[in-house]
């Protein structure tokens, strides 16, 4: 007897992520952000395959997200260090990425000699050491800092942040500026490494500029297929009315899932080609999706979850899609291409 597992599938590609991560490596030395569990896809299976490729520095936010990867995996911890954390960061291989006086004084402290990164604070006043608390006599593995409106490449604060960056004088062994749409400005935002994430989940990081492998494919079983008569409503609200006669497939995928009500008579499946919107409201457990024009469906349905398709139609972004993708799943890693055919 087969024990129950979940009925919606969430499908990781691999091969798309090492793809996407060549991309920024054959144009310059290359990180990879693995926070928030590798947004939402699996922070340990993409670790290990990124370091395959030879990703050598990946990002987290915090310890704790450190402290989940596998051993063998150093990563560089953006949030700095804590009081409360600085002894286990201490003993770990991990480097924290120090954001204020504090944290420096701390790890000074604590670790005297381990090397750590430094965050400078060249305009977007979120974390960061101003340029004139940078401390001296650290061994500074990454000196970084961090870009506030990259994914407009015209804006007039990336070249300010860029210079002002540039203009830093503390000795590091790197330096590091941008995450994946800086990295696509142009190659003086390279300095030494680069720190793409959402590009390499499949993300448009930049709306008129190159596009990725996808990454994701989601699948949810059918449970019913739902004739319904012109003039009827489908979900709570009554959101949706049949303009025609029309067969509607209920699947089990819902906002409990991280397919979020946004997707209320805006997202849409795939049958063989054919689009299938999605008609009435989107709940916690279940979504229908209209199936008139297309084939039947077979037991799974494809959702149709291209990154920035799926954030213009939601009104989310390609980053709050990814990050809340449930843990609902059943998630596999396999090439998205035969997920879409199976
Ligand atoms: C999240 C993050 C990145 C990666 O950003 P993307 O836009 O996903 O490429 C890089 N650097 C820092 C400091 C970050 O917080």
């Amino acid at each position: 007897m087969e024990a129950p597992c979940p009925s919606a599938r969430l499908t990781v590609d691999l091969d798309a992520v090492a793809a996407n991560w060549r991309h920024f490596a054959r144009r310059a030395p290359a990180g990879a952000a693995i926070k928030a569990d590798g947004y939402g896809l699996g922070a340990a299976a993409i670790a290990r395959r990124l370091a395959a490729e030879g990703c050598r520095d990946f990002f987290v936010a915090t310890w704790a997200e450190a402290a989940a990867l596998p051993a063998g995996i150093g990563v560089h911890v953006l949030h700095g260090v804590l009081p409360h954390e600085v002894a286990w960061a201490a003993a770990s291989p991990h480097t924290p990425v120090l954001n204020s006086p504090d944290q420096v004084a701390l790890w000074r402290a604590a670790a005297p000699g381990r090397p750590c990164d430094l965050m400078v604070d060249t305009g977007i006043n979120r974390l960061g050491l101003a340029p004139a608390d940078l401390p001296r006599g650290l061994s500074v593995d990454i000196l970084m800092s961090h870009l506030a409106c990259a994914d407009t490449p015209q804006h007039p604060m990336n070249a300010v942040q860029r210079d002002a960056f540039a203009a830093i004088d503390i000795p590091a062994r790197r330096r590091s500026l941008a995450a994946s749409a800086g990295a696509l400005i142009g190659p003086s935002y390279g300095f030494d490494l680069v720190r793409p994430g959402l590009a390499l989940y499949g993300g448009t990081p930049i709306a008129a500029g190159p596009t990725f492998q996808p990454v994701v494919s989601i699948a949810a079983r059918v449970l019913q297929i739902r004739r319904v008569a012109a003039g009827e409503s489908c979900g709570y609200g009554a959101t949706w009315t049949a303009s025609r006669a029309s067969s509607l497939a209920i699947v089990n995928l819902g906002y409990a899932d991280g397919y979020l009500r946004g997707f209320s008579n805006r997202g849409h499946a795939v049958i063989g080609g054919v689009r299938c919107p999605a008609v009435g409201r989107i709940s916690m457990d279940l979504a229908a999706f209209d199936i008139t024009d297309a084939a039947p469906p077979g037991d799974w349905l494809d959702i149709g979850f291209v990154l920035p398709q799926a954030a213009a139609a939601s009104g989310l972004s390609q980053y709050e899609l990814l990050t809340t993708l449930g843990h609902r799943f059943d998630r596999r890693y396999a090439a998205v291409a035969e997920a879409r055919a199976a």
